[in-house]
């Protein structure tokens, strides 16, 4: 058994959560051939700055003051990426003062792991095996509340643009997958309590309760994920929805938008997928371009041009795609 974990695939809860989705862009992923938003670098950032706070405070054995654990924060927020630390520091200030509160509130023995602890072996990093693949993840803030044994809280940052609540958490694969993770490494705990803090509205959600009676319920969930990954991984057929392909990183290389256009009397489904990709590609294409303007200027091909000075237009909102709506 051990000899086949050895080769066993290693997959993180991003590429697993891509493998629930198209899987062309599943295997980009995996790959790392992708485009990665700038948003992706900016809560990297401010991931790594909260765990420098955090330990600082374990490192201190919670002697750190209030003073040195926020400039713990504020320094390497300034050391951030200098093409994006403006949009760093806007994103985390408004939640640096209560994070900081909130990190001294917890005494650090009863911190189990965290982002940037493994330095002082308290790696937020958990792993286990499930259907011949190693499934890893990394917690952000795992503890004790100090309370009961057999419960495990965590708070995960998030400082993207989405709003979480109560309901996106408990349905979200991520924690799911952290509730399977925690279950698998703790034998003891059988509850995990999530709280998603959104760093730029500085609000935390409710607590979130994963039960151990619902593992098998969980582990279902990234099985789907590691067969279709098993069945697609050597040819990666395209799956395009509006939703999926609106929000791809490498739109601006999927096959199903080189496809000669269909036949929409024959085909009228596969007409608006492949309607669907090229959508996707053009607005890639028009992100690359929007970057390229923002640092040289203007683009101009004979008559034709593209930039940000482009005159305003009169004519009718254009028809688009969407997304059917469920029947009540
Ligand atoms: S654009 Fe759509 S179909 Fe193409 S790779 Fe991305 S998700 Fe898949």
């Amino acid at each position: 058994m051990d000899d086949i974990l050895d080769n066993a695939p290693s997959l993180d809860g991003s590429t697993i959560d891509a493998w629930m989705g198209c899987p062309f862009a599943a295997k980009e992923y995996e790959l790392g051939r992708q485009l990665l938003p700038d948003i992706v670098a900016v809560g990297s950032e401010i991931h790594e700055a909260f765990g420098d706070a955090v330990l600082l405070w374990c490192e201190s054995i919670g002697s750190a003051t209030y003073h040195q654990v926020k400039s713990a924060i504020v320094d390497r927020l300034l050391a951030s990426r200098p093409d994006i630390q403006p949009m760093v520091l806007s994103a985390a200030a408004p939640a640096i003062s209560s994070f900081v509160s909130f990190v001294m509130s917890v005494r650090p023995d009863n911190i189990i792991g965290f982002d940037g602890g493994e330095q002082i072996g308290k790696h937020g990093q958990l792993s286990c095996e499930i259907d011949g693949a190693i499934m890893t993840s990394e917690v952000d803030f795992l503890y004790y509340t100090g309370t009961f044994p057999d419960i495990l809280s965590e708070i995960d940052y998030k400082s993207g643009w989405t709003f979480h609540d109560a309901n996106s958490v408990y349905n979200s694969g991520q924690f799911q997958r952290h509730a399977i993770l925690v279950f698998e490494n703790f034998p003891s705990v059988d509850y995990l309590e999530v709280k998603v803090w959104n760093i730029r509205t500085n609000s935390r959600t409710p607590r979130v309760q994963f039960e151990r009676r619902y593992l098998e319920r969980y582990i279902e969930r990234v099985r789907t994920a590691i067969q279709n990954r098993k069945h697609y991984y050597d040819n990666p057929p395209t799956f395009p929805t509006t939703e999926r392909c609106g929000m791809c990183n490498v739109a601006h290389k999927c096959p199903e938008a080189s496809n000669p256009m269909r036949d929409i009397a024959s085909d009228p489904a596969g007409f608006i997928a492949n309607m669907a990709a090229v959508a996707a590609r053009l607005n890639k294409m028009e992100e690359i371009a929007t970057a390229y303007v923002d640092a040289h200027g203007t683009i101009v091909s004979g008559d034709l041009c593209f930039g940000r000075d482009a005159p305003r237009s009169t004519r009718k909102v254009p028809a688009k795609l969407y997304e059917k709506e469920d029947e009540e």
